[in-house]
């Protein structure tokens, strides 16, 4: 309606898809465990920023998302809040399975930010988090993985390295995240992008972002999610 129209005004955010859920005014909004509450207590974090307010509640109804805005934005606690709530919402994972989320980002300091900022609120649920990319050993990682993860923040190189090695089963993978989808394909990881998304379920929940979305990426996202929302903020996309 009219207020909602305007309150997504007053944070420059432009949507586009159907049936798009109402932005959020505060992380009370999202029914978040009071685990995960406490946990983005103590981050700090006083209200939703303008990308988490639309984003949040269209990840946690389940939607695939295409959300375009600068850096600097609040984009990993976008992708990542959901992402505890879908892991708690999944059977336990067995021996030998796992991951169930799986984001990939362009550089090992971006993978590296991202798991950080995963562990913070992973730990109060008892989810396990890998990081996978370059630098580390390699058997190292194969390891730790095989000793069991729930989510796996990666680089698209390594990332294809560890499934060769099989060291992670794919089969409970059912939350794909995406991250500087545009920054992955500058930096020649177009093939290996699209290799790691043929090997996940195409039952899957598929998390897009980017600043920008040149053809390639536009591209991507049409063929790999499933009728998503549209959420870019400010003047950038
Ligand atoms: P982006 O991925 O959009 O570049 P980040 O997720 O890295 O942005 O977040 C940028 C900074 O803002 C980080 O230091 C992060 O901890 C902080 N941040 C994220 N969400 C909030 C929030 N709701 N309130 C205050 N700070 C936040
Ligand atoms: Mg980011």
């Amino acid at each position: 309606e009219q207020d909602v129209a305007e309150y997504r005004k007053s944070l420059a955010i432009r949507v586009s898809g159907f049936d798009v859920p109402r932005p959020i005014k505060t992380f009370e909004d999202c029914s978040f465990s009071s685990q995960l509450m406490n946990a983005i207590a103590k981050q700090a974090y006083e209200k939703p920023t303008a990308i988490q307010c639309q984003a949040l509640p269209i990840v946690l109804s389940g939607r695939d998302i295409i959300g375009i805005a600068k850096t600097g934005s609040g984009k990993t606690a976008a992708f990542v809040l959901p992402m505890i709530v879908h892991i708690m919402d999944q059977p336990e994972l067995q021996k030998g399975e796992g991951p169930i989320g799986v984001i990939c980002a362009p550089t090992r300091e971006l993978a590296h930010q991202i798991y950080l900022e995963a562990k913070k609120f992973a730990k109060s649920h008892g989810i396990r988090v890998s990081a996978v990319y370059g630098g580390m050993s390699k058997l190292d990682q194969f390891k730790e993985l095989k000793a069991g993860c729930d989510i796996v923040v990666a680089t698209p190189g390594r990332l294809i390295d560890m499934l060769k090695m099989k060291a992670l089963n794919m089969s409970k993978a059912t939350y794909l995240v995406l991250d500087e989808a545009d920054r992955m394909f500058d930096l020649g990881f177009e093939p290996q992008v699209w290799s790691i998304v043929g090997q996940i379920r195409p039952d899957r929940q598929t998390l897009l972002f980017s600043a920008t979305m040149p053809h390639k990426v536009e591209k991507l996202a049409r063929e790999i999610l499933t009728d998503p929302i549209r959420v870019t903020v400010g003047e950038v996309g």
